[in-house]
């Protein structure tokens, strides 16, 4: 799925394709990838806007438009775009597709005709939306009260995101340092592969308390979250999964240390990578670089056995791997919005279970 790096890539490649590009039509072939409005007035809307920019937010494109208008995509999972000249054949996981007048083009070069902004998305998670833009540049969100991105955390590459700042707010956290990382109302952009990286970096277990690090250890972390993302935007981003952007792939999985290494030499110590399952996500980290404190293999052990406890009844205390399995199936209907402890819980649980989905 992609993460910082790779939204990031796909907004500067998008950026000189779309800038003075005006939108003359919008088409779609499955009504849910335009969030808001309704697909009418999302068309109605979007003619005749000009593109001023593209830049990203926490996972998010954000395309701004003349007369305050913002298209924001989220491409989650599968998500592509690509430019290409108007009439290109396109296959049929291509859902929504506007039109661009380019504008006159810089540099005085010849005018190329009309274009294609295609949004292409296998798995049909990703989404598009038209939002305005308040009076300080915030996108508002869908009710143009709030906004947009108002959940979410700083974005940990900005010059106002220092050391101090994510000790500020690391110190507020009780959680354990990969469900922090990925938690998007922690810091922006970070998903499974860069949080994975980041952890292996700084030597610190995904597993390890928020509480029971250091200032240095703190330090290592902010160090290791920023270089990892900046280098792997200067490598455009992993292509792993789906994942490509307009002007090609990424080069960053090849430059991986943890990530999707499972059993291969840990490139520190020569261990072999391990892999455990976390909020159905595979969690990648060396047992050798990255130790579990004490006093957080006691918490450990402690909700293994909590969690098999409510999940079988208090009769399997020695079979914890089994009951997590129980507890993960019961879990998995559960809401987003599932209140903090239970997702904890469930999250604790999957430790046993070394197979699963990445
Ligand atoms: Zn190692």
């Amino acid at each position: 799925m992609p993460e910082l790096p790779e939204v990031e890539t796909m907004a500067r490649d998008l950026a000189p394709l779309l800038r003075g590009a005006t939108v003359t039509d919008a088409w779609w072939d499955w009504e849910p990838v335009i969030r808001t409005p309704a697909p009418a007035d999302f068309a109605a809307r979007i003619r005749g806007r000009s593109v001023l920019d593209v830049r990203r937010r926490a996972k998010w494109l954000v395309v701004d438009l003349s007369d305050e208008a913002v298209m924001a995509i989220q491409v989650k999972m599968t998500g592509q775009l690509f430019v290409l000249p108007a009439g290109t054949r396109h296959d049929k996981h291509v859902h929504l597709r506007l039109t661009l007048d380019p504008g006159p083009v810089a540099g005085g070069a010849t005018c190329p005709g009309p274009r294609w902004l295609l949004f292409r998305d296998t798995r049909k998670f990703g989404r598009v939306g038209l939002y305005r833009r308040g009076t300080d540049g915030e996108v508002l969100g869908a009710d143009e009260t709030g906004e947009l991105f108002g959940q979410h955390g700083p974005e940990p590459l900005d010059a106002a995101f220092t050391l101090r700042a994510f000790r500020a707010r690391l110190r507020r956290r009780r959680s354990r340092l990969k469900s922090t990382l990925t938690d998007q109302s922690f810091i922006a952009g970070v998903g499974n592969i860069y949080a994975d990286e980041a952890l292996w970096r700084a030597q610190l277990h995904p597993l390890r308390s928020v509480g029971s690090l250091k200032r240095q250890h703190e330090r290592r972390l902010y160090a290791a979250v920023r270089a990892v993302l900046g280098e792997a935007i200067e490598r455009r981003g992993s292509s792993v999964d789906d994942y490509t952007a307009p002007e090609g792939d990424g080069e960053m999985q090849e430059h991986l240390d943890v990530y999707q290494r499972t059993g291969l030499p840990c490139r520190r110590c020569g261990r072999p990578i391990r892999r455990l399952v976390l909020a159905q996500r595979g969690t990648h980290y060396c047992s050798w670089c990255q130790r579990l404190p004490r006093v957080d293999r006691q918490g450990t052990n402690a909700r293994l056995a909590a969690g098999a406890t409510r999940a079988a009844g208090a009769t399997r205390a020695a079979g914890a791997p089994r009951a997590a399995g129980a507890t993960r199936a019961a879990g998995a209907t559960r809401a987003a919005g599932a209140p903090r402890v239970a997702r904890r819980g469930r999250n604790w649980s999957q430790l046993g279970g070394p197979d699963g989905p990445d």
